[in-house]
């Protein structure tokens, strides 16, 4: 066994040891005291590793460490695939700031007006999260200059990729000073992605979590055989079996999330949809509702769901079987967070789904757990 690292042992200032205390965190997950060190002495550093293995922090301690707190201009940029994401990122800096005087941050998103993010820019912010699009916005508008950012921080850079900010991050790296710092740090590392790491990035560091490390390891993975017309009465029986506190259903369509939604409201089970029809302010309303509890049920697409961060989900439902294996690993990584544990039940209604699941199983390198739907009577 190695010896375990402390949060002290990565030479990183006693303001921010203090915070990740106030924050709960005792040790640095692996991501994080690999790629902490490499941030620190300035290099370049591809990071990969599933998600939920705390790699917000790992790029957040080095950039708050770096800025300079008496220059009050953008230094670090972060970029994010979603404003859920960006949001969720910035408060996880904010927190870690919090006893770092004179360090301050914004969001910047679009869906919201520009008026807000303008007057934070304006005061003069050392760290700057945001999505792609609205970060060119401000570029135009020369409300953002880039010319004092020493680090640029892509997250979750294949679902960027994948939504089509290719373009959006070629204009902004290239808009950028060349004495900077380019960081990447994804689940995945597809082609497409060192690609641009090729193009962007010096002598990266790759800084890479190996599957057997990840969090799925505390997730229990299930599945049921069960007939399509069944699928809804077995997700609620589980459901008012278990009582998980709070619990994501995954299905593969828009219609599907707003059919199932009212399936379970109709069940009397408090759910709500989440998918890329809503408006921003709808979006964060659901979000809230769900954080705080006031629903137990998040019913939601692959790309609405990504990303999100929200302790306590104890539950993961694939009513639908995803569709690719990258996406199983995001969906059920809702779950066991934080070193919680956790479970994800996938329903199979016929030969196709039966494949799909060898796949996953295969691609996991883990067996999901057949399981005997309960009887009617185990329902008190
Ligand atoms: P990722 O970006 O890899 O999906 P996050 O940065 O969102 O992961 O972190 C996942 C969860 O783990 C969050 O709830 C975060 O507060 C928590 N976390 C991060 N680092 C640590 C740590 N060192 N110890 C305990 N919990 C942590
Ligand atoms: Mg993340």
């Amino acid at each position: 066994m190695e010896k375990e690292l402390l949060f002290s042992d990565l030479g990183i200032s006693a303001e921010i040891l203090r915070a990740v205390e106030d924050m709960g965190y005792t040790h640095p997950s692996t991501i994080q005291a690999q790629s902490i060190p490499f941030l620190l002495e300035g290099k370049d550093v591809i990071g990969q590793a599933q998600t939920g293995t705390g790699k917000t922090a790992a790029f957040g301690i080095p950039i708050i460490d770096q800025v300079d707190p008496s220059l009050n201009k953008p230094q670090a940029l972060i970029l994010c695939p979603t404003r859920e994401l960006a949001v969720q990122v910035e408060g996880e800096i904010v927190k870690l700031a919090k006893h770092k005087k004179g360090v301050s941050s914004t969001c910047i998103y679009g869906g919201e007006q520009i008026d807000r993010q303008i007057r934070s820019l304006k005061k003069g912010v050392q760290i700057v999260v945001g999505t792609p699009g609205r970060i060119m916005d401000h570029m135009n508008r020369r409300t953002l200059n880039l010319d004092n950012v020493g680090i640029i921080i892509l997250d979750e850079a294949d679902e960027m990729l994948d939504m089509g900010f290719r373009d959006d991050i070629e204009t902004i790296l290239s808009s950028m000073p060349e004495e900077r710092q380019t960081v990447f740090f994804s689940a995945t590392m597809a082609k497409p992605i060192l690609d641009l790491t090729r193009k962007y990035q010096d002598n990266p560091e790759i800084v890479k979590v190996l599957r057997k490390e990840l969090t799925v390891e505390n997730i229990a993975q299930h599945y049921y055989e069960v007939k399509p017309s069944l699928k809804m009465e077995l997700m609620t029986r589980l459901m008012n079996i278990n009582q998980y506190a709070l619990s994501v259903v995954f299905c593969n369509t828009k219609r599907a999330t707003d059919e199932v939604t009212e399936g379970l409201i109709a069940r009397g089970i408090q759910a709500e949809a989440l998918h890329g029809d809503l408006s921003q302010a709808q979006r964060t309303k659901v979000m809230n509702k769900f954080r705080k509890g006031h629903c137990t049920v998040l019913v939601a697409t692959d790309v609405a769901a990504r990303g999100i961060d929200v302790d306590n989900v104890e539950a993961v439902f694939n009513y639908d079987l995803p569709l690719d294996e990258e996406n199983y690993v995001h969906r059920i990584g809702r779950t066991g967070r934080a070193g919680k544990s956790g479970t994800a039940i996938n329903f199979i209604t016929g030969r196709k789904d039966g494949f799909r699941l060898r796949d996953l199983e295969k691609f996991i390198k883990t067996s999901i757990q057949k399981m005997t739907p309960p009887s009617a009577d185990e329902l008190v």
